[in-house]
């Protein structure tokens, strides 16, 4: 998503409510104040990944004051329809964006499962318009990457994290003593005297194993699949990708855990990133119908993929 673009609408939309000439309804006072709030988050120079609010936060911004999440969310939700209303296609804070030449927005609402808070979040409607490339040669697809649709408390850290060198090697150095250890153990080499415990000892060989996997195959070729107990199994197009940063004349080493969405140039369907062996264990976006003859590479550096086959 175009974040200059983002901000840009979010701006429209605040001037829209604010010259609103009938005092608002209250949910559309829910539709500022998440305008709001997407706007000083874009401005405090938070990923867009990672703007979203939960119901308390909503309902703080628009009554003033702090409830328990089960009555924000009961609050907020008795205005949902008006509070969608504002961001259809056709609304009528849309039409005026797009005769501003702003592009539409669009409201998510991502509910909750296993004590999860929902997330509410705005998006540029540009995306869904752009994702079929219509316009582009059909041989150049484009990644967006997207929000996680569920975002676990192990994984939040890594939405964005800085790596530390010397904290990152002593995770590994741990990761390896763990998976000697069990080896060793496994081998008879190392007995802990309780079975109970040595069986323990030796089935962490396992998880131990297949993070350090991950972070091999990460250093190597700066993207992995997202590890599978970071995001539910059916999330599609998990990854976790290394990038570098400038931060005030700082390059700054960075670890993110990201959902791509992508469309296939070909035909329009969802393209799948995987690992391939036909290309050397490359990851690359097989469109969903066509997964034989519709081929892509991944770049996540430049978030494009080039036909391939
Ligand atoms: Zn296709």
């Amino acid at each position: 998503m175009d974040i200059q673009e983002f901000k840009g609408s979010l701006e429209t939309a605040i001037d829209f409510f604010d010259k609103h000439e009938i005092s608002l309804l209250k949910g559309q006072e829910v539709a500022r104040a998440l305008c709001i709030l997407s706007l000083s988050s874009v401005e405090n120079g938070i990923d867009v990944r990672n703007i979203y609010f939960d119901y308390q936060e909503i309902y703080k911004a628009v009554w003033g004051s702090e409830v328990e999440a089960n009555k924000a969310s009961q609050m907020v939700r008795k205005h949902s329809d008006i509070i969608k209303g504002c961001f259809e296609a056709d609304s009528e804070l849309n039409t005026h964006l797009n005769a501003n030449g702003n592009a539409g927005l669009n409201l998510q609402i991502e509910s909750t499962k296993g004590g999860h808070k929902t997330q509410i979040f705005l998006l540029s409607r540009e995306e869904k318009s752009k994702d079929l490339n219509r316009q582009g040669p059909i041989h150049v697809i484009s990644y967006s990457p997207v929000q996680l649709p569920k975002v676990y408390s192990l994984t939040k850290p890594f939405l964005d994290l800085r790596l530390q060198p010397l904290v990152f090697t002593a995770f590994a150095m741990i990761l390896i003593t763990i998976a000697v250890v069990a080896f060793f153990s496994f081998i008879g080499f190392i007995n802990w005297g309780s079975k109970p415990l040595n069986i323990v000892i030796i089935l962490s060989m396992f998880p131990a194993g297949y993070v350090l996997l991950k972070i091999h195959e990460i250093m190597e070729k700066g993207v992995t699949s997202l590890p599978i107990f970071m995001a539910p199994v059916t999330t599609r197009n998990a990854m976790l990708v290394l990038t570098k940063e400038r931060q005030n004349d700082q390059v700054a080493l960075k670890m993110k855990a990201i959902v791509y969405d992508c469309k296939c140039g070909m035909c329009g369907e969802n393209i799948l990133i995987e690992k391939s062996r036909e290309f050397r264990g490359r990851y690359i976006g097989k469109c969903a119908v066509a997964p034989t003859e519709h081929i892509y590479s991944f770049d996540h550096v430049l978030k494009t993929g080039k036909f391939l086959r």
